[in-house]
């Protein structure tokens, strides 16, 4: 398997590689199926699953020097001449005594083994779980060739980085069991991951595989929402009619209801139950057998009007003081979608009939608001009603529409009301990770304080630049830089970039007190001198007019 990946590592064509792992797939053992999928794209559990291995860099690291007993230096040199982890670590191990584990396994290493050492490394827990955690690492990594340890190494710190992604491997897991694609792609949406998808067509085929539905307690891949510029475009896309909800900018919980357990998965699948005793106490009140529900939460203050998202966030790190953050912030729950109830899956009813359902077994949960429409004026009073109230923009959803998980189509629709990009500076800039660990690509933003010429920072981005604009950048970058600190480069401030972000927040992080929330470079400014970029007195309009909106 290792070899395998660096396989993957080296090639471009994606069809070539879909061929590698649809062969190695069918090579394997039925019980090597699951592990080998969740690994070979990074994960060292399939990703519903609610394991984690919990390995700190500094332990991980710790048990590499233990077996190598390698000096910092040298590490540090291999990192700086690969730019990943993995590679590293191989390269360390390659080059000295590895101190053999008094062997626990004394043939090569097998995916199972891994998998098994894996779970030993998730399951250990209380007092003395760092040592053990260690020690199994340590046994893992001591059996190791080289090439494996990068691997292993790669997946444990969560950095695979060899292109080979979930579609292809749904690609390479139709091809090696031929089976349609999509019908591959649907059960992986339905049970989370298309690595349990595998394993089944490996062991009933076709038929086994189509018979895969959403299963209560075991979350499914959401499903997403196009954006659209205008109510206009909005209906005209969904055949003149559609159900406009208020956009909540809150946080997506799904809720599992099986008798009397209940468990909240957040939107990236990850179980957060515990966060959230208040809606758990919503969904045991629910009078149904078994559901799957869906909505947003949004945190609210005392007049129980809705606070931005940033707010919200508080209620998942604090996880010892849940109690008292639930009086001092409280979360509102709305639903907007049902997906399973009493051991029927729901998706391929359209939309409105699941909304009727959702109604009737709501029992006093509020429903988003949401008004069904062919009138434009109509739309975009409600709009501007969700805008009063504090939310984001609307939702549009078409009425025929079946709930696929996963899939961002166009049978919803966002309409937000769009911010003008910003015209900002760049002023420092770090080396990027893997690929890009020879290129300048991780930008500082500064917005120009018109009062006393001082460039702040507002934000930091790599995203949004091609490979190629990345490595001009770079180039320019070197040329204006006046300090290297570590990874990072200070650059006297010329270059000005358009950027474009979704909300501007208060944050203790810069000097200015603000940040911008997912900023992307939208495009060089090359018409633009750091003289002419916008200010932060602008910025700190932008951030008043959402104030107020609030
Ligand atoms: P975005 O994250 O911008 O792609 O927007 C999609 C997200 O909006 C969903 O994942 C939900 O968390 C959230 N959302 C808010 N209101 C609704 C709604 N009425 N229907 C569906 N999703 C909503």
């Amino acid at each position: 398997m290792a070899e395998l990946c660096e396989k993957l590592g080296a090639m471009r064509g994606r069809g070539e590689m879909v061929e590698l792992v649809a062969g190695f797939l069918r090579g394997l053992q039925p019980a090597e199926l699951e592990p080998a999928v969740s690994m070979i794209l990074g994960r060292a559990f399939p990703r519903w699953s609610q394991k984690t291995l919990d390995i700190s860099w500094a332990a991980l690291y710790d048990v590499i020097r233990r077996l190598t007993q390698v000096e910092h230096e040298r590490f540090a040199k291999a990192f700086d001449k690969t730019g990943d982890l993995g590679a590293a670590a191989a390269m360390v191990f390659e080059s000295s005594k590895v101190r053999r584990q008094a062997a626990l396994i004394e043939r090569p290493l097998g995916i199972l083994d891994v998998s098994w050492t894996f779970d030993g490394i998730a399951e250990a827990r209380g007092p003395g779980a760092r040592e053990r955690k260690k020690r199994l690492l340590e046994a893992l990594l001591g059996n190791a060739v080289p090439l494996e340890v990068k691997y292993l190494v790669k997946i444990i710190v969560g950095e695979m980085r060899t292109g080979f992604q979930e579609g292809l491997m749904e690609l390479a897991v139709a091809r090696a069991f031929d089976l349609p694609q999509k019908l591959v792609q649907r059960a992986a949406m339905f049970v989370g991951d298309v690595a349990d998808v595998a394993r089944v067509a490996r062991k009933r085929g076709e038929e086994g595989v189509a018979a895969l539905r959403p299963q209560v307690l075991r979350p499914i891949q959401p499903m997403l929402a196009q954006s659209v510029d205008s109510i206009r475009e909005a209906l005209k896309i969904h055949g003149g009619e559609a159900a406009f909800e208020h956009k909540l900018d809150g946080a997506r919980v799904q809720i599992h209801k099986s008798d009397d357990v209940v468990r909240i998965f957040s939107r990236r699948l990850t179980d957060v139950t515990e966060s959230l005793p208040e809606v758990v106490r919503r969904a045991h009140g629910l009078q149904v057998r078994e559901a799957i529900l869906e909505g947003e939460i949004i945190a609210l203050d005392k007049q129980g009007k809705p606070l931005p998202f940033q707010y919200l966030m508080q209620r998942f790190r604090r996880e010892r003081e849940i109690k008292q953050m639930m009086q001092e912030l409280p979360v509102g729950l709305y639903l907007f979608d049902i997906i399973f109830l009493d051991g029927v899956s729901l998706v391929d009813l359209p939309y409105h009939e699941r909304r009727a359902k959702l109604a009737e077994v709501a029992d006093g949960i509020p429903l988003i608001e949401q008004l069904t429409t062919s009138n434009v004026g109509d739309a975009e009073r409600f709009l501007d009603d969700a805008l009063r109230a504090g939310h984001e923009g609307l939702m549009a959803k078409r009425l025929d529409g079946h709930y696929t998980p996963g899939l961002r189509g166009k049978l919803w629709l966002k309409v937000k009301p769009v911010l003008e990009p910003l015209d900002l500076v760049i002023v420092a800039a770090e080396y990027g990770y893997g690929r890009r660990h020879e290129w300048l690509s991780d930008y500082y933003l500064a917005a120009r304080d018109a009062e006393t010429g001082e460039f702040l920072i507002v934000g930091k981005t790599f995203k949004g630049l091609t490979d190629r604009e990345i490595v001009e950048m770079t180039e320019r970058l070197k040329e204006l830089t006046v300090k290297r600190e570590g990874r990072r480069v200070i650059v006297t401030p010329k270059i000005v970039v358009e950027v474009a972000y979704n909300e501007v927040q208060r944050s203790p992080k810069y000097k200015c007190g603000m940040a911008l929330r997912f900023a992307r470079v939208t495009r060089v400014r090359e018409d633009k001198g750091p003289e002419e970029a916008d200010t932060i007195q602008r910025v700190r309009e932008i951030y008043q007019g959402q104030v107020k909106k609030h």
